[in-house]
């Protein structure tokens, strides 16, 4: 299957390329590209074949968000989001009625938006403030989140929020899905885009604060983990690493289109009478980037896989954090070399590095920053949870991880 999507995406990729920079100027949501995706069958493509998608395993998906990242990392946080994260935590523990309707949206073209963050919770994102109170066969939302991808543009929203019995008690934490569409005006009340951050990069994707004042979702949307809703955020979480494993795609994959930049343009401009390819200088350089986008993908690869068989295992936690945290600090460093190699050319906006810097800057922050996924991974190493996690999300999904051992 990976060869025939593989293709899909390469037959895409000339017409994203030239589409890229404006989406990046306009700072508008690629509409036209998202159309073409879903033409093509590759919004929800993991989703199983029973709902409609074609069954396609993370490491298929890996494959073909290469393709994408290396000519518009924009259009590939779509192909992420629409087939990995939220549209697999429903896929892995929704009941029927749920993943018949989020496939039913993702296939459309939807990117479901995955709603965790909050002002006061980042990081430790178990701080969550957002809660969902049951009322009759209704939960009631209230609370805030913000740097939520795709807010304004995504119609599915996974909200999580801590679940209080109608006395009041916390259940745990669990996650919702909401619909709200409100690019075309159709919103539950109470539910509002408050504003939108002005990015450094990935200028085209909507970075949104969302608020929910007293926002009724009816009990059957409650998105049931496996060990219920004590340990549910930990196990929502799991199916986070395969967004992981996707992020970290996005970064190598940028890496891997801005070495490819630079290896044409080290071939074709000539100094002191010669080649730049000539100089052992840059060749050097050449090497150390080719080896080290090779390294990554080699990791993201592993990590698709390492949930076992299935489509939908969902990859393992430290596997997933290695991957992308190798993957998002190398294509930094890497697309900075490209840069360098064009010289002032680099740095201006006729070539496109300049734009794949800005976008790739992002991967160690956004899905588990850089010193997060360290403490997650030096916590498995050691077998503890590590202080500086105890109240946050690397103690919830060490937990998990912990527990399964
Ligand atoms: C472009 C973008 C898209 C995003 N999309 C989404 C989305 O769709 N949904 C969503 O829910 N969230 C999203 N986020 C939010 C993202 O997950 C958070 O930014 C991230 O979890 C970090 O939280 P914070 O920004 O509040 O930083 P903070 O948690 O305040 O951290 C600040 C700094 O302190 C460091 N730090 C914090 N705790 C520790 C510790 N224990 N040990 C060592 N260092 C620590 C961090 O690594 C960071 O360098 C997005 C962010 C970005 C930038």
């Amino acid at each position: 299957m990976a060869h025939r999507l593989v293709g899909v995406a390469r037959d895409l990729a000339p017409v994203f390329e030239k589409r890229a920079a404006e989406w990046d100027r306009t700072r508008n949501y690629c509409w036209d590209n998202v159309r073409a995706l879903t033409d093509a069958g590759i919004m929800g493509m993991s989703i199983p074949q029973a709902y409609g998608g074609q069954g396609a395993s993370f490491l298929d998906v890996a494959m073909v968000v290469e393709e994408i990242a290396k000519v518009c990392t924009l259009t590939a946080r779509v192909v992420v989001e629409a087939n990995m994260g939220g549209i697999s935590a429903v896929m892995g523990y929704g009941t029927e009625a749920q993943k018949a309707y989020c496939a039913r949206y993702v296939l459309a073209g939807d990117k479901p938006a995955i709603c965790i963050t909050e002002p006061g919770a980042g990081s430790a994102a178990t701080q969550m403030q957002t809660t969902a109170r049951k009322r009759g066969n209704r939960y009631v939302l209230n609370g805030c989140k913000h740097w939520i991808t795709g807010g304004g543009v995504s119609k599915l929203h996974l909200v999580f929020a801590r679940v209080l019995d109608e006395a009041g008690t916390e259940q745990g934490i669990g996650g919702f899905i909401l619909f709200a569409d409100p690019a075309g005006g159709n919103v539950p009340e109470g539910f509002s885009v408050a504003g939108r951050a002005r990015t450094m990069g990935l200028c085209g994707m909507p970075e949104a604060e969302l608020r929910f004042k007293d926002v009724e979702i009816d009990a059957q949307w409650l998105l049931q983990p496996p060990s219920g809703l004590k340990r549910g955020f930990a196990d929502l979480m799991n199916a986070y690493n395969s967004q992981r494993v996707g992020a970290g795609t996005i970064a190598m994959g940028v890496a891997a289109g801005a070495l490819e930049h630079a290896r044409r343009y080290l071939l074709e401009r000539e100094q002191f009478g010669r080649p730049l390819a000539e100089f052992q200088g840059l060749q050097w350089m050449l090497a150390d980037m080719d080896t080290q986008v090779h390294a990554a993908r080699l990791m993201l690869h592993d990590a698709a896989v390492s949930g076992g068989a299935g489509g939908h295992a969902f990859p393992d936690m430290t596997t997933a954090a290695r991957a992308k945290l190798f993957a998002s600090e190398m294509a930094i460093k890497v697309v900075s070399d490209a840069l360098q190699m064009f010289g002032a050319r680099g740095y201006g906006d006729e070539e496109p590095l300049e734009r794949m810097y800005r976008d790739v800057r992002m991967f160690t922050i956004g899905g588990g920053t850089a010193q997060i996924l360290r403490t997650q991974i030096a916590g498995s190493i050691l077998g503890i949870r590590t202080p500086q996690a105890r109240d946050g999300y690397a103690e919830a999904t060490a937990a998990t991880r912990l527990a399964a051992e």
